[in-house]
């Protein structure tokens, strides 16, 4: 089966579109398109491989996108936060990056977390024990502070160790619903927190969002050559799927000691880390965050690092990543 979804498919069409169905064979000659009305019927279609693929696949664009856009119609800004893999600490950042971006009173911030099988945010944010409240008009979010708010399954499961083992299918029908039936309200940042890697969610967020529009990806990394191999294909995932990469972050950049001061290399950039990578792919390098323990703990308790530490080097070095992006922006 993959070997012939790979002579068929290219990895643009997937990415394009993601609820083209997954064809078993190339399309052939005077194909009326496998989205199309005809799809199946066509006299073409009697002989080819795809039929019964074809005649029962959902046809059109998701009729539920205008939906979206108008639920969507008071968000300023949308962002994806990206990973090429696991264990960076993409989330950590999204958390921290949504603090930062609440020290103004005068912004209000959105966390969409779509990691459905692994949410850690609610926990990053304090708000592990809160549930999502349904109302006639919608799904509320949960509030953090008055101007940052969270939607996460985790808010939904029924206690906090429950395991969500979904397929693609189920998973994207659960981004749909956080995206049209999530009462938003105005927002000036909406951070949509994604798994690692490019799978279901991003090809759902991607596809969901073209009406609305994302402002662009924040792809997280850490120095060493294993994390940069897989940030290279998550640049070339944006690029297929004509996502704006806005830049590139250095997570976990040298230990800085919150004794004394001392900052040594844990994990070293053996191929010129982030910077080297962004100079490479010709997309901005947004800074260098360090690895600090007491990051870590602030997420395990919930609190805001910025406002704990706020003169910590780490938090500096944020402040200069926020001031970078919004100027992206
Ligand atoms: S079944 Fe019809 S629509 Fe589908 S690929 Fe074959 S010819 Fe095209």
């Amino acid at each position: 089966m993959a070997s012939s979804l790979i002579a068929s498919e290219s990895a643009e069409d997937v990415i394009s579109n993601p609820a083209k169905p997954q064809l078993v064979a190339p399309e052939p000659e005077h194909c009326p398109g496998p989205e199309s009305l005809q799809a199946g019927k066509s006299s073409q279609c009697q002989t080819c491989p795809n039929q019964k693929i074809c005649a029962s696949s959902p046809k059109g664009p998701d009729p539920e996108i205008p939906l979206i856009t108008q639920r969507l119609v008071n968000v300023k800004h949308r962002i994806l936060i990206l990973s090429g893999k696991g264990g960076v600490g993409k989330s950590t950042f999204t958390s921290l990056l949504a603090h930062a971006f609440a020290i103004s009173p005068d912004q209000t911030i959105g966390i969409m977390d779509t990691d459905i099988c692994g949410p850690s945010i609610p926990k990053m944010m304090g708000i592990e024990a809160e549930t999502i409240h349904v109302s006639g008009t919608g799904w509320s979010p949960v509030w953090v502070t008055d101007n940052l708010c969270v939607m996460s399954i985790q808010l939904m499961l029924p206690d906090r160790d429950s395991a969500v083992i979904w397929k693609g299918p189920k998973k994207n029908g659960l981004i749909k619903q956080f995206l049209k039936d999530v009462e938003w309200g105005d927002l000036d940042f909406l951070l949509v927190d994604t798994p690692p890697g490019t799978s279901d969610e991003h090809l759902s967020v991607n596809s969901l969002l073209k009406e609305s529009g994302i402002d662009g990806a924040v792809v997280i990394t850490t120095p060493q050559e294993i994390s940069l191999l897989d940030v290279r294909k998550e640049i070339d995932f944006c690029r297929k799927a004509g996502i704006r990469v806005l830049g590139l972050v250095e997570n976990m950049s040298g230990f800085v000691c919150p004794k004394c001061r001392h900052e040594s290399q844990i994990f070293k950039a053996t191929t010129g880390g982030g910077r080297g990578l962004a100079k490479e792919m010709a997309i901005p390098f947004l800074g260098s965050v360090p690895l600090d323990p007491r990051i870590g703990m602030a997420c395990d308790y919930g609190e805001s690092f910025f406002d704990s530490f706020p003169d910590s080097p780490a938090c500096k070095a944020l402040e200069d990543v926020v001031g970078k992006l919004v100027n992206a922006l």
